[in-house]
């Protein structure tokens, strides 16, 4: 229950699912398929660089835009994927986790009563984010079964009041990666009602089968308007070190890192060496950990099968989605909060990323980061599904 103190601007934030749903993982000592993260470290070099870096004395208040190395690591990565360009000094931040670098950019760029489109289901600091700052989120429907966006829809969402197009892909819960075609339809609009594009690239390494991840910045007349995100975190199987880095435009990145001064004024200093030389020598490990991770999503695609739910397979991510009406369950929400007394296994219902909570009721959404043999785990508890609840 809210206390009578609570600010009317914060009345999104509550507990995250993934909090919530961690915690009773742990209670019931069930297989935690819920909350993305991964049970296996990032690469030995990288984790050994940040013992290095503790040793070494880097423990004191790094740079506010972040280490020049790190910036400079991120700008070499970013021209080497995409051929992208961006100055190292003057148009890259390091922030804690990609979640600051958007709660930056939603503060430092939308007024009260400025619209914000985004992908709907949202990414739940989305919305907190957006409430945050007084903002109006406008979801545009990626709804199931098949998740895809639909741009005339998206077309039909535009008004006199939309600032901010935020956008997200590969999509968190659902899976989908934008393709080409899509993208250049959203950099059109973008262009035609001139206005500002956040893009959340958290999982742009983390596609599969032949989806490939392309920056929104690259179309055309793009760059000028696109603040792009993303995170060590999920490249690097490393989300509890939070470093993550916006980049953009000198003028929008000096807005955004006025804001990202006020929120945690700088980001994890032993963390940045050792995350600037995974980005320098790290590609053979993600693609490595890419080709795992799509071996990881059909051992877990079979596994649900096996057990009468059929997944929608993601091309991008580590979340898989499967509707579990035909289990005889309602809707998500009560399958997720009976699973753990009923099988021993956690998931996330997909219902807590809507505004149109209807269209989200079916859907729950798995994590595969995990190791084979927690899988299978996963799948041999969930065989008592068969078994009338
Ligand atoms: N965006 C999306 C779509 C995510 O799934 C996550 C997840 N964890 C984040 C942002 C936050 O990233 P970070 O942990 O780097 O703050
Ligand atoms: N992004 C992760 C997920 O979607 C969780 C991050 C968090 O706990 N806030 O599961």
């Amino acid at each position: 229950m809210a206390s009578a103190w609570k600010a009317d601007r914060v009345k999104s934030a509550t507990t995250t699912i993934f909090a919530e749903m961690s915690a009773l993982a742990v209670a019931t000592g069930s297989v935690n398929l819920g909350q993305g993260f991964p049970d296996t470290d990032g690469p030995d070099f990288m984790l050994a660089a940040a013992r290095q870096a503790i040793a070494d004395g880097v423990n004191q208040y790094p740079p506010g835009r972040g280490i020049a190395p790190l910036r400079q690591a991120i700008a070499a990565h970013t021209a080497r994927h995409y051929g992208l360009d961006y100055d190292p000094d003057t148009e890259i931040v390091v922030t804690t986790g990609a979640t600051e670098a958007l709660a930056a950019a939603i503060l430092a760029f939308v007024n009260p009563g400025d619209e914000v489109i985004a992908l709907e289901p949202f990414y739940d600091s989305y919305a907190a984010s957006i409430d945050l700052a007084g903002g109006v989120r406008v979801g545009v429907g990626m709804f199931g079964p098949d998740f895809a966006l639909d741009l005339a829809e998206l077309a039909a969402a535009f008004t006199p009041r939309t600032k901010v197009m935020l956008i997200n892909s590969p999509h968190n819960p659902t899976g989908t990666v934008l393709d080409r075609e899509q993208l250049a339809g959203i950099a059109r609009l973008a262009v035609q009602h001139d206005v500002l594009v956040i893009c959340d690239e958290v999982y742009e390494h983390l596609v599969f089968d032949d989806a490939e991840h392309v920056p929104l910045a690259s179309f055309p007349g793009m760059r000028e308007r696109t603040v792009r995100i993303s995170s060590s975190g999920k490249t690097f199987s490393a989300t509890g070190w939070k470093i993550g880095w916006a980049m953009s435009t000198p003028e929008l990145i000096n807005e955004l890192t006025a804001v990202k001064q006020f929120l945690t004024y700088v980001s994890g200093a032993p963390f940045q060496p050792a995350v600037a030389l995974a980005l320098q020598t790290g590609d053979g490990w993600v693609e490595q950990a890419r080709l795992d991770l799509q071996q990881k999503r059909d051992r877990l695609a079979d596994g649900l099968r096996s057990v009468g739910l059929k997944p929608v397979v993601p091309r991008g991510t580590y979340f898989m989605t499967t509707d579990v009406t035909p289990l005889g369950y309602a809707d998500g929400v009560e399958f997720c909060r009976d699973l753990p007394t009923r099988c021993g296994v956690v998931a996330i219902p997909h219902q807590v990323f809507y505004d149109r909570v209807d269209q989200g009721r079916p859907y729950v959404r798995w994590a595969f980061c995990k190791q084979d043999r927690v899988i299978d785990e996963a799948v041999r508890r969930l065989g008592a599904l068969s078994t009338p609840a």
